[in-house]
């Protein structure tokens, strides 16, 4: 696939650096997001439009597989270790899987977006249908 130059990011970026710090992929100045986890409908710099942009759930789920296994292991070392009431998981545990998920979704979410961009990603679509190779 020819890389076209609407599809370069600025010299000396990756998609991780631009997205984690929330910045366009074309421009790498302007914002891609709106609000926490709201897309701009455009660059606020060089007037990119996102519509392409839709990750969908894989920041979540990147999220989630990367949060879980250190908060659960830090729940059943807590439990196993002092055998806390219950409310000292919901004062501990509960705050540290909604916080360390909460900071993690926008980088994540930037990420993607901004590897939509470079990788031209797009739902898959049906087109025409082809002949069957002749054999
Ligand atoms: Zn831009």
């Amino acid at each position: 696939m020819a890389e076209t130059p609407e599809h370069r990011l600025p010299p000396g970026e990756t998609p991780m650096s631009l997205g984690i710090r929330g910045l366009c992929p074309r421009c790498g100045k302007g914002h891609i997001f709106a609000g926490f986890l709201k897309l701009a409908k455009r660059c606020d710099h060089c007037g990119l439009d996102m519509s392409f942009a839709d990750p969908a759930d894989g920041p979540a789920f990147f999220v989630m597989s990367i949060v879980a296994v250190p908060v659960t292991i830090f729940a059943i070392w807590l439990e196993l270790g002092y055998e806390p009431p219950f409310w000292v998981h919901l004062l501990t545990t509960f705050p540290l899987l909604i916080i360390s998920s909460m900071l993690l979704l926008r980088p994540f979410k930037g990420w993607l977006v901004c590897s939509q961009y470079i990788n031209k990603a797009e739902e898959g679509r049906f087109g025409p249908r082809q002949p069957p190779p002749q054999a």
